[in-house]
């Protein structure tokens, strides 16, 4: 009754373009439209119609249009991806990072351990010679004992450390502030060091004074900063025999500079030097003794007096390190700043 043409203006007026349609006879042959080879979407059979034909309905081949809730999804993909991404990103990040505190604080151990095994084992030798009696001569003897010392002293040196680090670690808690004279501080701790420093050869110059500046601070907790300064000055100078203390002050600001003319930080560790455990390179590759926390500990004092700790160095030409602390209160003052990048070729070498 209608014709091929007539039924395909039909279904054109009344699918979607995205539907595609045929019909079938009684045998599955198809009589109008394409056989799909995708399953059919819907199918009206001949006997349910009343007509001779099956009406398969499926979807039309080729990219379909996008539905409304297409873009909404895309969104939360790429939001979900996000997300994931970023999740594993930070627990890489903290993986890393854990890994490498893992590291410095067995490496912090190790060094500890290092440091300590060394002078007791010469105190055990010596202590051995002496109470078997093999050290009799005078010379020997006495020689003997000055190692007793030197090593006890080490030891010593070692233990007040590890204490003042965990102190100063607390927080401000661990300080008692008073009003002190920076100048005095600064020569009394000097001629302490000087002591110990001349007995290996080195001499310790000061350039520039401070008269009357006042600044609040920690007597302990600064003696022990600068101490450490001088100490790293002493340790990492293979060469050359002379530090220098220069004094500053500008504004409201104090600046006590330590200036070394030793083997130097390169630039990419002069930050990572002020971190808890780290060493540098140099010092580990040509064994020179350290744990790593001296100037974690400078750092931690300094800024719990409200100060800053800078360092200005070159590998193979020396470090500066400077600290700086606001002043109460100023006298009169000289003049000579630490706080060049450069270190100061004024510096006579050994
Ligand atoms: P330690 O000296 O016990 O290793 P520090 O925290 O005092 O630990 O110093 C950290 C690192 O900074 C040292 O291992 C060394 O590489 C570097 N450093 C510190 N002071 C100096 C200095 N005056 N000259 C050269 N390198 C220094």
């Amino acid at each position: 009754v209608a014709g091929r043409r007539h039924l395909t203006a039909i279904a054109s007026r009344v699918l979607p373009t995205t539907l595609a349609w045929s019909l079938s006879d009684a045998e599955g042959q198809t009589l109008i439209g394409d056989a799909s080879p995708l399953p059919s979407a819907a199918v009206r059979p001949a006997a349910a119609a009343g007509l001779p034909w099956t009406l398969h309905v499926f979807n039309a081949p080729g990219p379909q249009p996008p539905t409304p809730q297409r873009p909404f999804l895309l969104l939360v993909l790429v939001l979900v991806t996000l997300v994931l991404g970023a999740g594993w990103f930070f627990i890489f990040r903290s993986l890393a990072r854990e890994r490498q505190i893992a590291e410095l604080q067995s490496d912090f151990v190790a060094a500890v351990s290092h440091e300590f095994r060394s002078p007791l084992t010469s105190i055990g030798h010596i202590s051995e010679l002496l109470a078997h009696g093999r050290l009799e001569a005078d010379g020997p003897r006495r020689e003997a004992y000055g190692v007793l010392v030197r090593d006890t002293a080490r030891l010593r040196g070692l233990v007040e450390g590890l204490l003042d680090f965990g102190r100063f670690d607390a927080g401000p808690s661990a300080f008692r502030f008073e009003e002190i004279d920076v100048g005095e501080l600064v020569e009394t701790t000097v001629a302490d060091f000087r002591d110990r420093a001349a007995a290996e050869g080195f001499r310790i110059d000061v350039v520039g004074s401070l008269e009357s500046v006042v600044a609040r601070a920690d007597r302990e907790a600064m003696t022990r900063a600068l101490w450490n300064l001088l100490d790293n000055a002493v340790k990492y100078s293979p060469d050359s025999r002379t530090i220098r203390v220069e004094l500053a002050a500008t504004g409201d600001r104090v600046a006590v500079g330590v200036r070394d003319r030793g083997i130097g930080i390169p630039s990419e560790e002069q930050q990572r030097i002020f971190d808890r455990f780290v060493r540098g390179t140099a010092a580990k590759s040509r064994r020179i003794r350290g744990t790593g926390i001296g100037l974690a500990m400078v750092r931690q004092i300094v800024a719990a007096h409200g100060g800053e700790i800078a360092v200005a160095s070159e590998p193979g030409q020396g470090s500066c390190f400077t600290i700086q602390l606001p002043v109460v209160s100023r006298g009169s003052e000289t003049w000579r700043a630490c706080s060049s990048s450069k270190t100061n070729p004024a510096l006579p070498s050994a």
